[in-house]
């Protein structure tokens, strides 16, 4: 087989300038692709230090080696850049098509350094990549930016672009494609440092394969294990959207700032109640489940709201933090962080973080443009995702994230704020799923449920093996589930379809059909691949300063029981987390202060890395 390791795009938007790389063999027989890259390229060539929002910093787009071909669910692309609103190593996620075209187009990198003088985008083609002016579509919504490039550059075009979240630089702005986010970490905020509004590529379909014919196989058994997967299909069904019935039912639902573990209303925002509103679906390139249920609100004060969703973080984001039972209103946000290019896990949680200080007196009509932040209340909550994305009045503020918002606040404010390095926590109450709530504790991006998903604890799943989801013993699937996450995503694998039944026994053999590279059909090869890219990026946040202080829950988490009203788990609190972090970073081979030792270095192949660390 013909080696192919894939293609590098560099745009320097100081210079004005683009070239074409071709990725060294040590790379990728190391990193393999995809989030393995991203790590790889942001370590080596990122300063420690830099203002994650400053000339410096860089932005890395990923396709996998799988994405665009006929195998399913492997499409979908990735951004890995320093984060401004963690100041850690950042990677966020996200579909639609954009990953198979960027592979159309030639490429499975683009890296993205400096700053250009006035706002520009990308028009990138399998003949070349212009930087042109992006004026006319600065301060447009990402609807409008990608109607106006499609306009222009033709049908056969895909673009990720920011809204006006990301030029006004909110800390926690999304890349949007179509209408799939990258949302997390901030990402298009550092898209609006740069001014850079938008990459569009226009490009047909054109495989990239060592070995076509045996890939293709290899795709057609992946297919054949889908279609009479039961999970696939319930998930070509629901998508998430009533992931709320699991956990509303078992206490992990947060409510009121993560002071509750059930929503009083719940039967009002059940799946089976998003599904009356339910007007379409929508994909990912080569991905037969069409996970995102589209909802159109057909009367009352949100009557023609329309989103792409929204799926259970959402759902979760615009109703549990305030206590609301309104879909309508879920929707109506849903839709406006989807144009105003927003993350809808932290616009929630900073939600949730004002309403509680709105209950206790720290923030006063006076302070809220004079809106009365009352639980339940869902029109204010509405009108400050507008005013986050604007920056106007109190959205000045809450723009900033909780961390920051708190700090600046102060009088006992910080109590409020939840999240773990700076990124606001999903929707899994981590008193009542403590390998999930550690997974947030050690994620190298801060509190993400993706990172390494604890499916033993919500769901019951066996492997490796069954946890008690109260339990704080199980360093070890924590890292189980982190490390496996990480392999899978050297191929940008959708982390719904892991539990298709496919991947075990196919992923590492496609890998190798890709590339070219008969090593990656081993799974211990690529589940060491996976261990290394966890620990590079540890290493990464070790050299911006980070240690075992900023591995922690939040405080209330720690200190105060847990209310589920009726479910189990009534009273639980997190009371291990000292005794959890000495055993996961034994077992990590990482010091008492979450340091990977000069040994484990060199055992997993990050000999280079050994300089950067300090001996603690
Ligand atoms: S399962 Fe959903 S999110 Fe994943 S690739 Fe398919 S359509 Fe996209």
């Amino acid at each position: 087989m013909a080696l192919n390791t894939g293609r590098l795009l560099r745009v320097d938007l100081s210079g004005g300038k683009v070239a074409a790389e071709t990725i060294p063999e040590s790379i990728a027989a190391d990193f393999v692709g995809g989030r393995g890259y991203g790590i790889r390229y942001l370590y080596e060539e990122l300063p420690p230090g830099i203002d994650p929002l400053g000339e410096k910093n860089k932005l890395i787009m990923l396709n996998g080696p799988l994405a665009g071909n006929k195998a399913q669910a492997v499409s979908r692309w990735m951004v890995c850049t320093r984060s401004p609103l963690t100041g850690a190593f950042a990677r966020s996620a996200c579909g639609a098509d954009f990953g198979a075209w960027l592979k159309f187009a030639g490429y499975e990198v683009i890296i993205v350094e400096g700053k250009a003088e006035k706002p520009v985008y990308l028009h990138l083609t399998p003949d070349g990549c212009e930087i042109l002016d992006a004026g006319e579509i600065w301060g447009q919504n990402t609807g409008e930016t990608q109607a106006w490039l499609n306009e222009r550059h033709g049908k056969n075009t895909r673009t990720a672009c920011i809204g006006p979240a990301g030029e006004n630089l909110v800390k926690y702005a999304a890349i949007v494609s179509d209408r799939r986010t990258a949302g997390r970490c901030g990402t298009g905020t550092v898209l609006g440092s740069k001014n850079l509004k938008a990459i569009a590529i226009t490009a047909q379909r054109n495989v990239q394969l060592a070995d076509p014919e045996a890939y293709d196989k290899l795709a057609k058994e992946q297919v054949n294990i889908i279609k009479n997967n039961g999970a696939f299909q319930s998930h070509k069904e629901w998508g998430t959207t009533a992931t709320q019935d699991i956990t509303n039912g078992i206490g992990i639902y947060p409510v009121r700032n993560f002071r509750y573990g059930q929503h009083i209303d719940y039967e009002k925002i059940t799946g089976e109640e998003y599904r009356k509103l339910r007007t379409g679906d929508m994909g990912c390139y080569s991905c037969p489940a069409r996970c995102g249920k589209v909802h159109t609100v057909a009367s009352g004060i949100y009557a023609g709201a329309h989103s792409e969703g929204p799926e259970y973080e959402t759902i979760w984001a615009f109703t549990g933090p305030i206590e609301s039972s309104s879909i309508e209103a879920s929707i109506a946000a849903d839709q406006l962080c989807d144009d105003f290019g927003l993350d809808t896990i932290s616009t929630g949680g900073c939600i949730g973080f004002a309403y509680e200080l709105y209950e206790k007196g720290l923030l006063k009509k006076s302070d809220t443009d004079g809106l009365e932040l009352t639980y339940g209340s869902h029109e204010p909550m509405v009108a400050l995702v507008k005013k986050i994305a604007m920056r106007e009045g109190i959205g000045d503020l809450l723009a900033e994230g909780t961390m920051r918002a708190a700090a600046s606040i102060g009088k006992g404010a910080e109590a409020c704020a939840i999240h773990v390095k700076g990124l606001e926590l999903p929707a899994y109450e981590p008193r009542g799923a403590k390998s999930q709530g550690y997974n947030y504790v050690t994620a190298n991006i801060g509190a993400n449920h993706c990172y390494g998903y604890a499916a033993q604890d919500i769901f019951g799943a066996p492997f490796p093996r069954p946890t008690d989801r109260f339990s704080e013993e199980n360093a070890d699937v924590v890292i189980f589930n982190q490390d496996g996450t990480a392999s899978k995503e050297t191929g940008i694998v959708c982390g719904f379809s892991g539990g298709w039944g496919w991947a075990d026994e196919l992923f590492g053999k496609l890998l190798a059909a890709a590339r070219g590279v008969k090593d990656f059909e081993d799974k211990d090869y690529i589940n060491k691949v996976g261990e290394r890219m966890f620990n590079l990026e540890r290493a990464f946040n070790v050299r911006e300063g980070f240690d075992r202080k900023q591995d922690t829950l939040p405080k209330r988490m720690l200190t105060e029981p847990l209310h589920t009203r009726k479910a189990p788990g009534e009273g639980q609190i997190v009371s291990h987390q000292d005794e959890f972090l000495d055993k996961y970073y034994s077992l990590r081979g990482w010091s008492k202060e979450g340091i990977p030792t000069p040994e484990k270095l060199k055992e997993i192949g990050l000999d280079f890395v050994l300089k950067d660390m300090p001996v603690k």
